[in-house]
């Protein structure tokens, strides 16, 4: 089981978010989440994608307990070590080309020049942008931008990929290309979790899941 969901919940002042939260995901499928705004999605990520803890209940990601008291120093480590995000806004650092935007985060696993190189243009191919690997993130369309963020998140093998609306800010052709590349990852044996308020997208996943006012209903 990659992801193992006991009871969750998680509130702000004045407003619970999440309310007893269960849910299963195993490894390798592709599960997508709808909900209106406002229903808990992006709490909901944040708590499994470890950008944020839950308030209550209990949380087993790739066989490892995630206890509601960990602090940013084991969260962004567990972070870079089992998963990979895509949002919305692809978050491309603007003076550095494709190829050195998929590189970057492999720095910080301590993976060696050479190997960075060879799994960035491996990830690069992956999102059919091998040849625009030196292009700067002004010289891409969205979608060409999108598709590098996908290529980061990959090159650095995530157990997980997590996606926040990726297709939000695409037109519908590069949003059928955007799902193209989640299905093929998935063929691939890749474990996604899919957030959108798109039906159509949500339908492509194996399982789809409902959050209505932070109730989960499967
Ligand atoms: P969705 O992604 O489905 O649109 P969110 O998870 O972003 O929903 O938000 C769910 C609810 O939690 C909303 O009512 C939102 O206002 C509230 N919320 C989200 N983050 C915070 C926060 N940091 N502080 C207070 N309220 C928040
Ligand atoms: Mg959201």
């Amino acid at each position: 089981m990659m992801i193992k969901l006991s009871g969750i919940s998680k509130s702000y002042p004045g407003v619970q978010v999440l309310r007893n939260i269960n849910l299963e995901i195993g490894a390798g499928e592709f599960v997508s989440i709808t909900g209106r705004s406002g229903s808990g999605k992006s709490t909901l990520l944040n708590i499994l994608g470890c950008l944020d803890t839950a308030g209550g209940g209990e949380y087993i990601l790739d066989g490892r307990t995630i206890s509601l008291g960990a602090g940013e120093t084991e969260l962004s480590r567990i972070r870079r070590e089992k998963i990979g995000f895509i949002f919305q806004s692809h978050n491309l650092i603007p003076n550095l080309t494709a190829l050195e935007n998929v590189m970057l985060p492999l720095v910080y696993q301590k993976i060696p020049r050479a190997q960075r190189l060879k799994r960035a243009m491996a990830a690069l191919a992956e999102v059919g942008m091998s040849d625009r690997a030196d292009h700067l993130p002004s010289e891409m369309s969205g979608g060409q931008s999108q598709r590098t963020a996908i290529a980061r998140a990959l090159a650095a093998r995530p157990k997980l990929l997590l996606a926040d609306e990726p297709c939000g800010s695409l037109d519908a052709e590069n949003r059928r290309i955007v799902m193209n590349i989640f299905l093929s990852l998935r063929n691939k044996g890749n474990t996604i979790l899919l957030i959108t308020h798109d039906t159509a997208e949500a339908a492509s996943a194996d399982r789809k899941l409902l959050l209505t006012n932070g109730t989960l209903n499967h």
